[in-house]
Order: C-alpha cells, then structure tokens, then sequence
C-alpha cells in the first residue's frame, strides 16, 4: 500500500487544473451532470458557491468519481468562509461559533492516536489551522461529511454499471475527524474545564449537534459499501469507546450512535491507495486567497506519480 501526503496550493493547483491535457477533453459539464442525476446534495454545493471555477477547478477527468467529492469538499470550506456560516448537509446553515477558537489547541490530542496522515495534517502544528483552532476541526468535519455522503451517492450509483473490487479510501478522512472531534470532547470533559464549559454553552453545543448528528447519518449511510476505508476501523473504534461517548452525550444531549456495521470485516483488495489529507486553513483577511491543502482521500487505484 501507497501512501502519499501531498500538499497542494489552492492558488496554483487551479491554473493547472485548468490547463492540464485531462481538462482538454472537458469532462466538466458532465461531471455536473452526475452531480445532478445521483448526488443532489453535492450539487446543492456547486450551486451555493459563488465562484463557480473553483468548484470546476477540482474536478479530475482522470479519476473514477471525476474528483467530484474534493471539489465539494473544498467548495464547503470556500462557502463556510465566504458566509462565516457552514452550510449544512440537506440545507440550511449555521453561524460559526468564533467563541471556539479560545479553546484548548486540538494539537494536544494528537498523541492519542497512532500516527497516521490525518493526524500529521489535522492535528499537527504546522499544517492546517485545525490543529490549533477547534473552528477549524468542526469545519473539517462538516467537509468530509459533504466529501462522504458524496463520495456514497456515486458509488452506489456506479455499483450498478461497474462494480468493483478496488480499495478506495473515502471513508477514513470522516472516521478521523470525528474521532478527533469525540477525543477532543474526552479531554475537554477530563482536564479542560474552561472549554468543557464553553462546549456546553447553548450555541456552541448546538453546532457541535448538528455537525455531528449529520456526520454520523453519513458515516452509517456508508458501512455498507465494502473496501471504502483503511484507517476507518482503527479510528472508528477509538470514538466508539465510553470516554469519548460519554463527553459528546453531554454536549449533544443524546447518545451518540456507534456506526458498528462499518466495523464489520469485509473483504479487502489488494490495495493501492493514495491517502492526501485536505486542510482548510484560518480565513484571514483576504479569505478567497487562501492556500487549501490539497486533497482528500484515495479515490480508486491510480498510478504511481
Ligand atoms: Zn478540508
């Protein structure tokens, strides 16, 4: 198995996205096309972001789902920094909580995991903002949960015509976030009063709600497609377990719901599998200008590069 962390700048990945000898042939509009047949909530995205080109921008001729669900994912960052709100799956949106980003730095969990791409990008410093922003953590997770249900739609879609028995890996980039949203949560609840405080404040713990309750219906939506994750197991058990269910039960006012059909052994091809984190970073004042980290999750067997 392959694995390989790349990092793209947003500024230059689009200009030769743009020029590239797979964009020639122009898959585009019907890349679109199957956004609209198969999987409306990702066309919700493309038609909520005002910059069309960059949604457009991502989209790979070359890969098997035309790199559709990157081009959503990235989109839900460009929309959530563009309206300061995130824009939630099945509509509708929530207004950031900037209160958050006092909290604890999301970085002191990340020994809590075996090191992993994901961890390297999320809660590492020196990568993407999550790692010292919990804003930054919820937007991952509202990203991948855009990415997934996705990524889902089309595959079921292709499972029709062409099914197949590749690994590909897009369920792990929303197995790591909510697991580190949920570890997250255990430490605040164990050794943080001041932000288990304030994820318990009225909006804060709502918008954790909300993010979550709609990651974990998309999560469970995928358990059943076989060879969809590598990582997902390992990370999916360590949010199942009781410390972490028990802080997110107090933040969300319900029991959290363990995907236990995605822990089910299925069987695994033989892997070849392209694993890039994609980050957002802090908006700052010049938000559209922002670098993103580039790219979500292997999507299907590709050559070495
Ligand atoms: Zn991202």
């Amino acid at each position: 198995m392959r694995r390989l962390l790349r990092f793209l700048c947003f500024a230059a990945a689009v200009p030769a996205a743009f020029s590239s000898p797979a964009v020639a042939t122009d898959c585009r509009p019907a890349a679109i096309e199957r956004l609209r047949t198969v999987a409306p909530e990702g066309l919700a995205v493309y038609q909520k972001i005002a910059d069309k080109k960059f949604f457009l921008g991502w989209i790979d001729c070359g890969e098997r789902q035309l790199g559709l669900p990157t081009a959503v994912h990235e989109s839900v960052h460009y929309i959530t920094a563009e309206t300061d709100a995130f824009p939630l799956l099945g509509g509708g949106t929530l207004k950031r909580p900037h209160e958050v980003s006092a909290f604890f730095a999301p970085s002191l969990i990340a020994a809590k995991f075996k090191p992993n791409d994901f961890v390297t990008t999320y809660l590492r410093p020196g990568s993407a903002s999550s790692s010292t922003d919990f804003l930054y953590l919820l937007d991952e997770l509202n990203a991948y949960t855009h990415d997934l249900n996705t990524a889902v739609a089309l595959s079921r879609a292709e499972a029709f015509a062409e099914p197949g028995d590749e690994q590909i890996d897009h369920r792990d980039g929303l197995a790591a976030l909510m697991a580190f949203v949920a570890l997250y949560a255990e430490r605040g609840a164990a050794s943080e009063p001041a932000t288990w405080q304030g994820l318990r404040q009225p909006h804060v713990a709502k918008t954790v709600s909300e993010l979550w309750g709609r990651a974990e219906t998309v999560m469970a939506s995928s358990c059943g497609i076989p060879n969809f994750g590598t990582e997902d197991k390992t990370l999916i058990r360590q949010f199942c377990q009781r410390g972490p269910q028990a802080a997110l039960h107090k933040i969300i006012g319900r029991a959290p719901v363990c995907p236990t059909a995605c822990l089910k052994e299925t069987p695994v091809a033989a892997r070849d599998v392209d694993t890039r984190p994609t980050g957002s970073v802090r908006a700052g004042p010049a938000a559209t200008a922002r670098p993103f980290f580039g790219r979500g999750i292997g999507r299907g067997p590709r050559s070495d590069q």
